[in-house]
């Protein structure tokens, strides 16, 4: 079995488009949440998803907040103008989309969490912060989101310890069964390593091979769509930056 990993798509159709043109022979997708937010196309992103064959995800902050399930008061205020534009054009079905994605998913290869686990919307940016998940993760791999950062956390089962790699440049790793793995591949529509070009992954179960790799798309054309859309101007500003 492969999986297409796909995170933090954040309405950017664009970016989604170019990474699914990379992960076409796959078998299935894994998406770690944030469908929606910050972007100008939400019902497109849902649409798209929603074709996908064999797909699992997860909800993330932004997916709930656009619903009303998730508090703003955790959000600055340009995710929290995004998130009330969002709202505001949310089909039914969009909506009703949202609604049925649980916080966690559990397959027999993987578990599926946006921010860490068991509380699933902290933030993984250290070692440290990865040892909760190690410890009460059901299954290895554990693929999140949220950070936006592409990169991967190991750790020997019984250790009080964890290591971790960036894949700013993308990675290719056999996954060793001695070790537990956190992975993030990054975001699609929204990167904040410092690389714009939307981050993706590829599990390969049978061979037991991770790759992340970075598809580049048209960030001047998504730019223009949110200023018509009269998103924040900081949003349209950090797309090329990937920061
Ligand atoms: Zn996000």
């Amino acid at each position: 079995m492969t999986y297409g990993l796909i995170s933090d798509i954040h309405a950017n159709i664009e970016a989604l488009t170019a990474t699914l043109a990379e992960l076409t022979s796959v078998d299935a997708f894994l998406c770690m949440g944030d469908i929606v937010g910050y972007g100008p196309d939400p019902i497109a992103c849902i649409d798209r998803l929603q074709s996908l064959p064999n797909l699992t995800c997860v909800a993330g902050n932004h997916d709930l907040a656009a619903i009303g399930r998730y508090s703003l008061d955790w959000f600055n205020d340009f995710a929290r103008a995004a998130i009330e534009w969002t709202g505001e054009r949310l089909t039914a079905d969009a909506r009703s989309y949202l609604e049925g994605l649980d916080l966690t998913a559990e397959l027999p290869d993987a578990f599926l969490v946006h921010g860490a686990y068991p509380d699933h919307m902290e933030y993984i940016v250290a070692p440290a912060d990865a040892m909760g998940t190690f410890e009460s993760m059901p299954v290895s791999p554990c693929f999140i989101g949220h950070t936006h950062v592409a990169e991967y956390y190991r750790n020997r089962k019984g250790a009080r310890h964890a290591d971790s790699h960036s894949a700013l440049l993308g990675c290719s790793i056999a996954l060793k069964p001695d070790l537990r793995y956190i992975v993030n591949p990054g975001s699609i529509g929204q990167p904040r390593d410092g690389n714009p070009d939307a981050s993706f992954g590829i599990y390969d179960t049978k061979a037991q091979r991770l790759e992340i790799r970075r598809a580049s798309y048209d960030i001047p054309a998504v730019q223009r769509k949110m200023r018509e859309a009269r998103l924040p101007q900081h949003l349209i500003d950090r797309l090329p930056r990937g920061r």
